[in-house]
């Protein structure tokens, strides 16, 4: 048995049936994450994952019956893990150890996860490419030329080579969706408020989350169950009930929207047949698809470019050379010691979002530009509002097209920050979205449709995902 095939369910029945052993486990994706290193998916292995399946092999022999008893797990780097280091792809951080768990960390632990590494990332989270990354660029699972996605580009390319069962990314505005689309597999953004953001090194607060990645529905639905939560270490985390996700439901009734805007959006673009072969897949199967509106959706990347770098010009201010950053050793003064300190520590793209942020924020401009983009974000959720009084899920691509080749970008970063037309919204108005794997685009690299649910919607998401699936195979096997 390749173990490293298997999806986190299956291990965990494996282990508690005793035909595998957690440290078996554990060494079989260590050394798929040794086989594949020229990916650049992984930054560091812990090498405390063995010992601690050593210690949960012993666990589990006495009865502990943990959800994820036994599982290994990569995180993205800009979680902290007690006394681990937590980098955010950045030199400016790259001896910062974790002084504590973050919520995610010490659930997964709880719940019986091994924790094995870490993995590459954009720096602060800021790309859709990890090409900005201080420690190299990660290459696509599926193809070495290509960028696998970002920000959290290193934890989808592990799951899709098989280095883990499931990764944790985060999202502000696409970073866990977009790679999932990239790599062929599976990612949620859940609502904003549904997973703690305790220990996660902040972006843009009002739209970070912690996100899912992994190769089955029923793995993502399993992680989303052990993570969601309120948890007084976050303010912002929601009260609002956990659902048994894992206990999938009939979705063969569930309503499902298209917003007209997309159509629009759509024309012309790599996505625009997959996304009707998508449709035409869910009315074949009798599902119910209504025609609704999201009349700013236009409106939404602009917004989030504005919303975004403002937050990030505020929270990136604790990088300043004194606290947790690396500091620049001929500076003469305090002020020299921010300035010298930042100035070499930031990469570029991060000094250009710290640029923005503080330009919109700034007096004179604070109006034009941040509250008319707070205004269009109330818009957006109002127009979500509505289009939800006549669906359950809505659904559109989760890019404009496949995987690009690595450096193809042209050096104007307004056309990167276009890749993320279809992903911000589900950020903006705090609602859940699941990038599942459909279709192919021109070069046979993988292609994502997102389904976009109510706020607190997730238990729909996972039961349509389901049903896709199925449909999805059952197609195949008519086509054979
Ligand atoms: N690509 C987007 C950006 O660069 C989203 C990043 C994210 O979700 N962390 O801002």
């Amino acid at each position: 048995m390749d173990i490293t095939k298997l999806s986190a369910v299956e291990i965990k029945q494996q282990i508690k049936k005793g035909t595998i052993s957690c440290v078996e486990t554990v060494q079989a994706f260590l050394n798929k994450i040794k086989q594949f290193e020229k990916y650049n998916a992984i930054l560091e292995t812990f090498d405390d994952a063995i010992e601690n399946a050593r210690i949960m092999d012993k666990k589990i022999k006495s009865g502990f019956n943990g959800k994820l008893a036994g599982v290994p797990i990569i995180i993205k780097d800009n979680i902290l893990y007690k006394n681990k280091l937590c980098c955010c792809g950045s030199k400016f951080l790259k001896n910062y150890k974790a002084e504590y768990n973050s919520t995610v960390v010490n659930k997964m632990l709880s719940e019986g996860a091994i924790i094995i590494g870490r993995a590459n990332m954009d720096e602060f989270a800021m790309g859709s490419s990890t090409e900005n990354s201080a420690f190299g660029i990660t290459h696509n699972p599926l193809d070495f030329d290509r960028v696998p996605g970002g920000s959290s580009g290193g934890s989808a390319c592990a799951v899709a080579l098989d280095m883990c069962p499931i990764a944790l990314g985060t999202e502000t505005g696409g970073s866990v969706r977009q790679p999932a689309s990239y790599c062929g597999i599976y990612g949620l953004k859940p609502s904003y408020g549904r997973i703690s953001r305790y220990g996660v090194v902040a972006f843009a607060s009002s739209l970070d989350q912690v996100g899912i990645f992994s190769k089955t529905i029923e793995d993502n639905a399993l992680m989303l169950e052990v993570l969601a939560g309120f948890d007084e270490n976050d303010e912002t985390s929601s009260k609002t009930k956990v659902e048994q996700y894992t206990k999938f439901e009939n979705a063969d009734k569930l309503k499902i929207g298209i917003p007209n805007e997309i159509i629009k959006m759509i024309k012309g673009m790599d996505c625009e047949n997959n996304f009707f072969d998508f449709i035409n897949l869910l009315k074949k199967n009798g599902l119910q698809i209504v025609p609704v509106s999201i009349k700013n959706i236009e409106l939404a990347l602009a917004t989030y470019y504005i919303l975004a770098p403002a937050e990030a010009a505020s929270n990136l201010a604790r990088f300043d050379g004194v606290k947790y950053t690396t500091r620049n050793q001929n500076a003469k003064s305090l002020q020299e010691i921010y300035k010298k300190s930042r100035s070499e520590g930031f990469g570029k793209e991060v000094k250009r979002r710290i640029m923005l942020g503080n330009y919109v924020l700034s007096s004179g401009y604070y109006d034009a530009y941040y509250n008319k983009a707070k205004g269009v974000q109330g818009l957006l959720i109002e127009d979500c509002l509505n289009a939800f009084k006549l669906c359950d899920v809505l659904i559109m691509p989760t890019t404009v097209g496949e995987a690009y080749k690595i450096g193809s970008k042209p050096s104007d970063p307004v056309e990167t920050y276009k890749e993320d037309v279809f992903t911000v919204t589900a950020n903006i108005v705090g609602s859940p979205s699941l990038s599942i794997p459909f279709g192919k685009g021109k070069n046979k690299m993988p292609l994502g449709i997102q389904l976009f649910g109510k706020k607190f919607g997730e238990k729909n998401i996972y039961d349509l995902a389901l049903l896709v699936e199925k449909l999805v195979k059952k197609e195949a096997n008519n086509a054979i």
